[in-house]
């Protein structure tokens, strides 16, 4: 007698759960493409990113990343300042007046968990485009509103400089990606940013759009084709260098 009540129990069970499969399909066949998709899981470029800078995290809608960063690097630099020990000296860099340590360079940036691909593309504006993997920001190719050729001498090895606000890339950043495919970070539309190789044939894309960017398998798609930017390997104006993004975004 129990034990018939028991396969009641699991009959009313298993036809209960075949509805609401039934009605979750309906659900999902409706769901129109315009909507950000809901995410559980952070992308697995994520875990690139410099850990003791920076905090990230979906949101409570499930359709954004956030990225909290102190804005200070994992590398080395003469921005820093003498005393710092990460600081190097670099002679030939016309430093600007500013001491890392003493800025705020924190910022925080909320970026699309999934780009929406399909829109208009949108120009960069100065300030900072996107958040590299050593917790820094990254530019565009203007600084202050003008170009950036005159600024060019204040920029270290690693294409960066104060200017005077947070610490920020305008070029290559070889500290972390010289010449390679490595992640350099990710931009405000939040699509990533490689250096000038892409990891699926290893060397320099040939398909790449006005953006640098393209769709192909990287090294955190687990075989996936994902539409991603590259540092364009053509050396920028006087810099003697490559510049790291200069727009406008796809993902928007
Ligand atoms: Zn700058
Ligand atoms: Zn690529």
């Amino acid at each position: 007698m129990k034990n018939l009540f028991k396969l009641i129990l699991l009959m009313v069970a298993v036809f209960t759960l075949s509805i609401a499969c039934t009605s979750n399909d309906d659900a999902a066949s409706t769901t129109t493409v315009t909507e950000d998709e809901v995410v559980t899981e952070l992308h697995a470029a994520y875990s690139a990113f410099n850990t003791d800078a920076t905090t990230i995290y979906i949101d409570n809608t499930g359709t954004n990343v956030v990225i909290e960063t102190t804005g200070l690097p994992d590398h080395q630099t003469v921005y820093w300042g003498e005393g710092h020990p990460l600081y190097i000296e670099e002679p030939d860099v016309q430093v600007t007046p500013s001491i890392m340590s003493s800025n705020n360079n924190a910022v925080t940036i909320t970026v699309d968990a999934t780009p929406n691909l399909t829109g208009n593309t949108v120009s960069t504006t100065f300030n900072t485009i996107g958040i590299a993997v050593s917790g820094a920001s990254i530019f565009n190719d203007q600084e202050g509103g003008g170009p950036l050729d005159q600024a060019a001498a204040s920029l270290d090895y690693t294409g960066a400089h104060i200017g005077p606000g947070v610490y920020h890339y305008h070029l290559e950043p070889k500290a972390f990606s010289n010449d390679d495919d490595a992640l350099v970070g990710v931009l405000l539309d939040g699509v990533f940013l490689y250096g000038r190789k892409c990891s699926a044939t290893g060397s320099y894309p040939e398909d790449l759009d006005v953006s640098g960017g393209h769709t192909s398998i990287t090294q955190y798609t687990d075989g996936e084709e994902e539409y991603h930017y590259h540092i364009i390997n053509e050396v920028y104006s006087n810099t003697g260098s490559y510049l790291a993004f200069a727009g406008p975004y796809q993902g928007y």
